[in-house]
């Protein structure tokens, strides 16, 4: 499958590497657009959110579980944001579900 998010956990194409488990992977996004800006996927091929179904979302708990974990690592005790594009309207531009954690800035809201 012709997946970027994929490649990157098979190691075919290198990342800043913050978190792995057997089921989550978790890396820095190469465009910050925060201090801290890392990018939490499952391991296992999911479109979007869209496509979560009760068959695969024990791992998006699981998500929500490391994001707290790499949160605390990083010092970001001040607050973050975990972000969630779904669809082009949205903005995914990757199509292989994955959560943005930002912090180390405020943030606004509503988000543009
Ligand atoms: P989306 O726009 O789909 O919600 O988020 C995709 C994110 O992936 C963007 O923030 C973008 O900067 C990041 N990204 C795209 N290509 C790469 C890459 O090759 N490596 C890393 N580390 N991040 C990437
Ligand atoms: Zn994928």
């Amino acid at each position: 499958m012709d997946c970027l998010f994929c490649k990157i956990i098979a190691g075919e194409i290198p990342s800043a590497k913050v978190y792995e488990d057997d089921t989550v992977f978790a890396f820095r996004d190469i465009e910050p657009q925060a201090p801290v800006h890392v990018l939490i996927v499952p391991k296992e091929h999911i479109a979007s959110a869209n496509e979560i179904n009760e068959s695969n979302s024990a791992v998006v708990a699981h998500i929500f579980e490391v994001a707290a974990k790499i949160a605390k690592d990083e010092g970001l005790t001040d607050g973050y944001r975990i972000v969630n594009n779904c669809g082009d309207s949205a903005g995914q531009t990757v199509k292989h579900l994955h959560f943005h954690l930002m912090g180390g800035r405020n943030f606004t809201w509503p988000a543009g």
